[in-house]
């Protein structure tokens, strides 16, 4: 009770807000107000289907499955639930957003087959400016619906690329040719692997991790998810 009235009196003094509309959350609400959670613009992709987000890699064969949680649009309030997760130090969000796709999807059986879970790396220098991976956060979200492990250190960046906001398809494509690599790939034999990453738009980013995973590990089998994908490439 007396834990009640302090977190009463602490949301009078300091009033959360929905991290989508900006209005006042309500008690028993987190992160999203009631009306906006409602709205939230959900893919529903069928997880083991081929759906959007598995034809955009229906050329690697080690792709088993592949979906995405929310569309992600630029001029679209939700938007600012990756946002503010990825540069303004809430990394909260994410995993929360993961922990709610995960609930969802785990009747679909999208996990069943997975071992290991891998977030797509940042680069070390990025991780130090930015303080935490985002991707990794989602892993982890996952893995506290799943109980799936997280693997952080097999699948490494070897180089920054540049930001990619601002580029078109072909330079996206350019810009992470060869930027990952494995540490002892041989621990990911005969493994069905689930990468993933905060948000697709070409596909560019994870096609690369997909290259070098199934360079380096031929019998592995990859699913992917991501937290937002764009409508079209
Ligand atoms: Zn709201």
């Amino acid at each position: 009770m007396k834990l009640e009235i302090l977190t009463d009196i602490a949301m009078l003094l300091f009033p959360r807000c929905c991290t989508v509309c900006g209005r006042k959350l309500l008690k028993g609400e987190e992160l999203i107000c009631t009306p906006c959670q409602r709205q939230l613009p959900k893919t529903t992709f069928s997880p083991t289907a081929l759906n959007p987000m598995l034809q955009r890699f229906i050329g690697s064969p080690a792709v088993r499955h592949a979906t995405s949680y929310i569309y992600y649009e630029r001029q679209n309030a939700y938007s600012r639930l990756i946002t503010e997760a990825k540069y303004g130090d809430r990394p909260d969000i994410i995993r929360r957003l993961a922990r709610m796709a995960a609930d969802e999807l785990l009747p679909s059986g999208f996990f069943n087959a997975i071992d290991v879970i891998l977030p797509v790396p940042l680069s070390a220098r990025r991780k130090r400016h930015r303080g935490y991976n985002q991707s990794e956060w989602i892993a982890r979200g996952i893995s506290n619906v799943t109980g799936l492990p997280v693997d952080v250190g097999c699948l490494i960046r070897r180089k920054d690329n540049k930001t990619q906001t601002t580029m078109n398809r072909d330079e996206r494509w350019q810009n992470v040719q060869g930027i990952f690599a494995l540490r002892h790939p041989e621990s990911l034999a005969g493994k069905t692997i689930l990468l993933v990453d905060d948000v697709t738009t070409t596909g560019a980013t994870l096609m690369s991790c997909i290259d070098t995973l199934s360079h380096a590990v031929p019998d592995i089998q990859i699913s992917l998810f991501t937290l937002a994908c764009t409508r079209k490439e």
